[in-house]
């Protein structure tokens, strides 16, 4: 079968409103064509992030009846407790409000001054947490992982002679763990094979170090595993998830992503005296360990989030329907992130505007292009998000789960068609206004020919 069907129908629906592009262009203006200062309600299809944007399903509503709100004891955060288990059998599990306050207490607890932490790519708010508590951490991706057109079915690997050589310079007494995201988010949503988390974890045995992942988009890697690397096509997803985990000693998780839900995370730990260390913080910033950061109700939609994340019907409609996007603009011409990663497909603006020079950031010019066109709400990641540092010009469409169907994809692929086809008219844009940090979120554009 070559369409790719929905395996679910609508219960509940959300309007989305339609606007003109003139209603779009005041929008913008009073934006200052910052497309995070738009509401919502100005915006048709919100590709701006996977993060707390899923659709929950029926049984997760149903779940969050039964919340049971106890301080202490809750029966909710046993059947959080048993479904995480089930999946990621470890000791000690630890719920938070956000991936980020797991984080948070983790590198409280092993961080520090002199400490250095390797990783594929730390994502942004791991590698702050990392880096508050005085300790370095250190990206060790693939080579292939940097190079945007290189295809390769997994270039979120991390390079096992770059660790190597990185335990060498540092020395294992300064390395409190090691991380691996799964998949690499800063990577472009790209998968770790089996083979290089057994190599990994074959280095981590040698120096006792334990292994951690940061396991927001577990399912999704272990469908990449399925269908991609050898030997796993007749395994359940399931059954990858377990050997994945086996060879952990904890793990992150932002239950925004694989767990299906609106809010939620926790922390893994198997070490007891960590775990201990962790619940001391958890008690300080987030609550008492049988509810964390989050209601009884947030914990039963996770328990049933983590059913559903591992339906193999699913993850095929989740992993094919973003490839779809990826694979229609990119045969129209567009220039993209290859392959397409598991939550996002990530158009390449340098490549795609290349009369716009970085100075006059190519990808804010087309994520504001792509709102203006059809009211599409991207998301820059470039120089104005990094600054110098910016080693790619991207545009980034994240995809919500279970949020869009077939024919909103397809508009969009119909939208960024017809910005292509125009691209030649595109210009660029300067940075009129921004605070001292994370300047994207709040900054102010202008087009570089207007007063
Ligand atoms: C989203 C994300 C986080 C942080 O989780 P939050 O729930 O947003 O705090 C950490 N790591 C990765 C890879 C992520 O995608």
């Amino acid at each position: 079968m070559k369409t790719i069907i929905e395996p679910f129908r609508i219960k509940s629906v959300e309007p989305v409103y339609m606007t003109t592009r003139e209603e779009r262009e005041s929008f913008i203006r009073d934006a200052h064509y910052n497309l995070f200062g738009l509401k919502s309600v100005q915006v048709l299809i919100d590709l701006l992030t996977d993060s707390g944007t899923s659709a929950m399903s029926s049984n997760q509503w149903a779940a969050i009846q039964r919340g049971d709100e106890s301080y202490a004891g809750s029966e909710s955060f046993f059947r959080f407790y048993q479904a995480v288990t089930e999946i990621m059998p470890f000791k000690h599990v630890i719920p938070t409000h956000q991936g980020r306050a797991a984080e948070k207490i983790l590198f409280s607890v092993i961080g520090g001054e002199g400490k250095q932490i390797p990783n594929n790519t730390h994502f942004d708010t791991t590698r702050a947490n990392i880096e508050f508590t005085g300790a370095r951490a250190v990206d060790l991706v693939i080579e292939e992982g940097k190079n945007p057109q290189l295809i390769h079915p997994f270039k979120g690997n991390m390079d096992i002679d770059a660790l190597r050589s990185f335990i060498d310079e540092t020395g294992p007494e300064n390395i409190p763990c090691v991380m691996l995201t799964l998949t690499n988010n800063s990577g472009g949503g790209q998968p770790v094979s089996m083979q290089n988390i057994r190599d990994i974890r074959k280095v981590c045995d040698e120096f006792k170090f334990p292994l951690i992942f940061d396991a927001c988009r577990f399912a999704e890697n272990a469908y990449f595993i399925k269908i991609r690397e050898d030997g796993f096509g007749d395994k359940s997803v399931k059954e990858i998830c377990l050997e994945i985990f086996s060879y952990a000693d904890g793990c992150t998780m932002s239950a925004k992503k694989d767990a299906l839900v609106n809010i939620g995370g926790f922390l893994c730990l198997n070490d007891d005296d960590w775990a201990a260390k962790a619940r001391n913080l958890l008690i300080l910033t987030e609550g008492f360990p049988t509810y964390g950061g989050l209601a009884g109700r947030d914990l039963d939609a996770i328990a049933v989030g983590l059913h559903e994340i591992l339906e193999e019907d699913y993850l095929h409609y989740r992993i094919r329907s973003t490839e779809y996007l990826g694979e229609k603009i990119n045969a129209a011409g567009v220039p993209i992130v290859l392959p397409v990663g598991g939550h996002a497909v990530y158009i390449d603006a340098k490549a795609m505007l290349p009369h716009i020079p970085t100075t006059h950031f190519p990808g804010q010019t087309l994520a504001v292009e792509l709102y203006l066109a059809g009211g599409i709400r991207g998301c820059e990641i470039g120089s104005v998000m990094f600054g110098k540092s910016a080693q790619m010009e991207l545009v980034r469409l994240a995809i919500p789960r279970r949020v869009y169907t077939q024919s909103h994809i397809d508009y969009v692929i119909e939208v960024i068609i017809g910005v292509y086809e125009r691209r030649n008219e595109l210009r660029g844009m300067n940075i009129i206004y921004q605070p001292e940090v994370l300047r994207h979120f709040t900054c102010h554009f202008k087009y570089v020919d207007t007063n």
